[in-house]
């Protein structure tokens, strides 16, 4: 059978993977921010850094569009160090302009967890800007350590030990079971956001989402709710004790430019 649209798709494929070294160069990318924000009072504790590809041709690329591309083509390394680079250069342009600064979190992939630079590159980053480490934080997902747990662990650990905070994204949606991950050198949970769409409606989510959240936090681990859209979600999380939330409801993730006036005011008023 003649499939034209998976034709298309793998057209398209080769022609962000000619771009992409180019991209890299010309600064094609960019990152834009989405606020964690603390149950208590609302305030804005953290911000996650997403990609984007600004493409001459085809507009704003979505990371779905083109990271298994860079995965599938060991560009994810570059890609990787350009992330680095960015959110270090990023905080220092913030501190110089006394915006107030908060933890930022990148995402790292398996792929690169095997990078035998990546630390490097993290700690030097942190350096030339003078920045202390506790602001650079990563997010792994599970798949991380359904290879070599051993190797990804102590890649982790050697973060950990430069001050860096890690939490494990998208929980929920791998294998790992909650003792397995109190021998991880991570300090959060982010319950993965199919869990939270439906948590109002859908018992069997809010049971697995509120048991997350009390086992998570009777071991000691801070737990973050991604995705969430609606008032209601927000005061449900609120309610079962989650301790972090994040998603459109409070703030889509945005350019730079525009989460420096929200940085400014620190906080949301959610109602
Ligand atoms: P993720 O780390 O789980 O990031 C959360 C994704 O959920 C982001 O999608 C974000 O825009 C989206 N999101 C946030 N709030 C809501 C909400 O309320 N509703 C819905 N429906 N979605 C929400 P995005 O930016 O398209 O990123 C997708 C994935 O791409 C990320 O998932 C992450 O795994 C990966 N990614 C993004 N940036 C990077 C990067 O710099 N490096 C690597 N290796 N992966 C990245
Ligand atoms: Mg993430
Ligand atoms: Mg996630």
């Amino acid at each position: 059978f003649y499939d034209a649209s998976l034709n298309a798709s793998a057209a398209r494929g080769l022609e962000l993977l000619a771009r992409f070294r180019q991209a890299l160069k010309t600064d094609e990318f960019s990152l834009h921010y989405q606020p964690k924000i603390d149950m208590q009072h609302f305030d804005i504790v953290g911000m996650e850094a997403l990609i984007r590809w600004n493409h001459p041709d085809h507009g704003l690329i979505f990371p779905n569009d083109f990271i298994p591309l860079a995965e599938e083509h060991d560009l994810i390394i570059p890609l990787g160090h350009w992330v680095i680079k960015a959110v270090c250069r990023q905080l220092a342009e913030w501190r110089k302009r006394d915006i107030p600064l908060v933890p930022v979190a990148i995402n790292v992939s398996v792929k690169q967890l095997q990078d035998e630079l990546l630390l490097d590159t993290i700690v030097s980053a942190l350096k030339k800007y003078k920045l202390p480490s506790y602001l650079l934080e990563i997010e792994v997902t599970e798949s991380c350590f359904i290879d070599d747990i051993d190797s990804a662990k102590q890649v982790l650990e050697k973060l950990r030990a430069e001050g860096l905070r890690i939490a494990l994204d998208d929980y929920g949606t791998g294998y790992a079971g909650l003792s397995h991950i109190k021998t991880l050198p991570v300090y959060a949970l982010k319950i993965d956001r199919s869990f939270i769409r439906d948590i109002r409606n859908d018992n069997s989510d809010a049971m697995i989402v509120a048991s997350t959240v009390s086992l998570a936090r009777n071991l000691g681990l801070k737990v973050v709710a991604e995705g969430v859209e609606s008032k209601e979600q927000l005061m449900h999380l609120k309610v079962i004790g989650c301790d972090q939330v994040q998603g459109f409801y409070l703030q889509r993730p945005v350019a730079s430019e525009q989460i420096e006036q929200i940085l400014q005011k620190g906080r949301f008023d959610p109602l």
